[in-house]
């Protein structure tokens, strides 16, 4: 571990990600003494999404967010589409009022990363936390070669991979029936074709999902988002399903997906910028550590399994930063009371139980095993654009809404199945 003033801390904090520093930034600005100790070359470097962020929750953490956070566009035109043969099937939202902005992971986690700087944080990269540090049990810092860093209490914000709670015996290892695959590439392309390809308003920002083929028909979403300058473009796929049914592989998906004629002209003499690939946990409470508070220790964002994915919209980054507030709001209290056992980090659970973040996993638990298991995602895209096909594409007599649906199921499924399986996908949603 590089040199660390002698300074005593009241918090360590394990990973500079949005659960990490929002924890960081809460705490310093209340005057508690706080480091945050991250692997990466820098906050962010490590961390890799989608593009779009949900903004009230972040907005609670930090009040000047719309003026300072490098925001690249509000969302204004929400599209989802169903993609086969080429072919698409498309709906489109657009409101001018915004809830959700297009940022990149890597500067708004640096901007997190500041504002904790600006209020105190002490922010440490370049050190890989092996492991935490115990005395009789209770966690009293944290483990990094062969230094110790003795702290009162230790915020885990290390993200999906949470391997620091897996040599604790906190987790079990990770199961790729938990987890998805993300990949993603950022392709620099001029402002004004940006907006003109996608039917976009100068500074209007586009959040699109699409089914089908762009994931190869496995299990997931593909998605686009538009920076200031840049197109985000890539997929999320459950990783035990890719691993089962893809026949090549996943970065092999992206690029025949982006050779597609509609997405072709859309990033035509765009330039390959960054590329990237990481994993999101999909269980949700189902892979959550049986409590996430012990004597000394709160769990945040990513490691807690805090993140939503609903096959239209991911939330991660709202639930993790949501997460690590909640963890200082507890902090604060324990210190206030003088002892951080877990009688008293309790409150944070109770905290969680309380917010939006309990209350949505709640509601949608099990979402990712209906996802995973709907002929959605595999079958059904090419029904769809069969049948949209058969209206559309007129020769000499157009057919019926339900002549067209008959005729796309012959022989690969029946009606009843179909309702069965969006029913119960509604209702999941
Ligand atoms: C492809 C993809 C698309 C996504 N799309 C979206 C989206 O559009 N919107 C959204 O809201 N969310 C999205 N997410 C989810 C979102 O990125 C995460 O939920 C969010 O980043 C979690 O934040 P976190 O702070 O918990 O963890 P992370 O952001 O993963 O940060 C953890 C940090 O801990 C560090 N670390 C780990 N281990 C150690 C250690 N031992 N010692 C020191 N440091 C350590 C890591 O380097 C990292 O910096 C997506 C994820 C993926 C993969």
């Amino acid at each position: 571990m590089p040199y660390i003033d002698n300074a005593r801390f009241d918090v360590s904090i394990i990973g500079a990600g949005p659960a990490g520093l929002s924890a960081a930034y809460i705490l310093a600005k209340n005057g508690l003494k706080v480091v945050v100790l991250e692997r990466g070359r820098t906050p962010g470097s490590k961390n890799l999404y989608g593009g779009r962020v949900y903004a009230k929750p972040l907005e609670e953490i930090y009040e000047n967010l719309r003026n300072e956070a490098p925001i690249e566009r509000w969302v204004k035109k929400e599209r989802f589409s169903i993609m086969s043969r080429g072919e698409l099937f498309t709906v489109e939202y657009s409101s001018q009022d915004s809830t959700s902005f297009v940022a990149y992971l890597s500067k708004l986690t640096n901007w997190m990363a500041q504002k904790a700087e600006e209020a105190g944080a002490v922010i440490v990269t370049d050190v890989r936390v092996d492991k935490l540090y115990l005395e009789d049990g209770v966690v009293k810092g944290v483990v990094s070669g062969d230094d110790i860093l003795k702290t009162d209490v230790v915020i885990d914000a290390e993200g999906v991979n949470r391997l620091i709670l897996e040599r604790l015996g906190l987790v079990e290892k990770l199961n790729p029936s938990q987890v998805a695959l993300g990949l993603k590439q950022v392709i620099r392309l001029d402002p004004v074709k940006i907006e003109a390809r996608l039917g976009l308003s100068p500074g209007e920002g586009l959040a699109w999902l699409i089914i089908g083929q762009p994931t190869g028909f496995l299990p997931g979403g593909a998605f686009i988002y538009t920076n200031s300058s840049t197109i985000s473009i890539g997929f999320v796929v459950f990783l035990d399903e890719a691993c089962k049914r893809a026949t090549k592989h996943v970065f092999d998906i992206l690029e025949e997906f982006k050779q597609t004629p509609t997405i072709k002209n859309i990033i035509s003499d765009g330039v390959l910028v960054e590329y990237g690939a990481h994993l999101t946990p999909e269980a949700g409470l189902d892979m959550s550590p049986p409590k996430l508070y012990s004597d000394g220790l709160l769990v945040v964002g990513d490691a807690a399994g805090l993140l939503l994915n609903l096959g239209y919209t991911i939330r991660g980054v709202d639930f993790a930063a949501y997460s690590g507030y909640l963890a200082a709001k507890t902090i604060l209290k324990a210190h206030s009371e003088g002892s951080y056992r877990k009688e008293n980090l309790s409150l944070y659970q109770k905290l969680l139980e309380e917010s939006f973040i309990m209350k949505e996993l709640r509601r949608h638990r099990g979402i990712s095993k209906i996802l995973k298991s709907s002929e959605v995602f595999t079958e059904y895209p090419e029904i769809l654009i069969s049948m949209v096909g058969k209206l559309f594409q007129i020769q000499d007599s157009s057919p019926t809404l339900i002549q067209a649906l008959r005729e796309s199921i012959k022989g690969k499924t029946s009606l009843v199945r179909i309702l069965w399986s969006m029913f119960k996908m509604v209702r999941a949603i």
